[in-house]
């Protein structure tokens, strides 16, 4: 047993475009291509090119210019399997998804959420003083680290120990357009592909899934724009909880070329707060320009939720009901 010398860009703080992001490789005019954050495919479905995403310093920047540095056989090879493997989970409404489904998801999401901190980060560092040393928060760059191994999952056969170190949640929403949100801090991200979406948090040792699993029962309705901010607040919300970091180690078995990832500590999550939730969810629609009326919590500390039907009654009770029918 041995453990891998990985490319680690966090050691060095260099986010340059002369590497690989995924293997480390130095690229030069033959091994050089740009790998899109967000796929092609999705671009042309949403007609995306033009559109705009808002990255960490609220900067716009169009989606056709959201690539990173990659070398010919990460892109062609690694990535392109796992895009095929992603299509086809999306073509299948992401059903029934087996332990192998959702690290296909895990790693397409990681790949967006590391590919969009990578463009920021490069950013930062073209523009700081290298002498002044790392600028980011000791927390972020682990927890980035952590990220960047999970992603060799996409070049090498990966055996994630249990717990796994991730969330995942699907939901069915309203309309056909593209939505996407995310929570660096918390590591989360949500998309909105028509019909379908997917939320998910990285490195929570499936604690959030534990912790609101209500939620996933929110599948049989069908949910509007400001439910789909709602249901993935909650979920990055659940992620803020999160009172320790979870560390992780890797082992590569030289035989059967194996990684497994394993967890070294078990994730505990504080008690939910409303009144904090409020505020965060308050947050996330004013930035998408929602005028909310009055405020989600009112003098009386009275939560309103946005998960409801059309007649108002609360989705959550509406899943107690069915639950509690069931056990009778
Ligand atoms: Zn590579």
């Amino acid at each position: 047993m041995l453990e891998l010398g990985f490319f680690k860009p966090f050691e060095k703080s260099t986010f340059t475009n002369n590497q690989c992001f995924l293997c480390g490789l130095e690229l030069d005019v033959d091994t050089r291509s740009d790998e899109h954050i967000f796929p092609k495919w999705l671009q042309r479905k949403y007609s995306l090119w033009n559109q705009s995403l808002l990255v960490l310093n609220q900067t716009p920047v169009r989606y056709r210019y959201l690539t990173v540095p990659c070398c010919k056989e990460c892109n062609g090879v690694h990535l392109s399997k796992m895009e095929i493997k992603f299509q086809f989970l999306f073509d299948r409404r992401f059903e029934n998804l087996t332990m192998d489904d959702e690290q296909v998801i895990f790693q397409w999401t990681s790949k967006l959420l590391y590919g969009t901190m990578f463009k920021e980060l490069s950013l930062l560092y073209d523009r700081s003083n290298p002498l002044k040393g790392n600028i980011l928060p000791v927390e972020f760059v682990e927890s980035y680290e952590a990220m960047h191994l999970f992603l060799q999952s996409i070049r090498i056969p990966t055996e994630f120990v249990d717990p796994k170190p991730w969330s995942i949640f699907v939901f069915n929403y309203k309309g056909h357009d593209f939505d996407y949100m995310n929570d660096i801090s918390a590591l989360g991200v949500s998309l909105k592909f028509g019909e379908i979406g997917v939320s998910i948090v990285f490195q929570d040792n499936n604690c959030v899934e534990l912790f609101l699993k209500k939620l996933k029962y929110l599948q049989s309705f069908s949910l509007n724009h400001v439910q789909f901010l709602e249901v993935s607040a909650r979920i990055f919300y659940g992620k803020h909880l999160a009172e320790n970091t979870p560390k992780y180690f890797h082992i590569f078995n030289m035989e059967d070329k194996v990684l497994r990832v394993n967890t070294l500590n078990n994730l505990t999550l504080r008690e939910w707060n409303d009144e904090e939730f409020a505020f965060y969810l308050e947050q996330i629609i004013r930035r998408n320009k929602i005028d909310i009326g009055l405020p989600i919590m009112d003098e009386n500390k009275s939560f309103t939720t946005y998960l409801v039907d059309q007649d108002g009654i609360k989705f959550i009770d509406k899943i107690n009901k069915l639950l509690s029918e069931r056990s009778v």
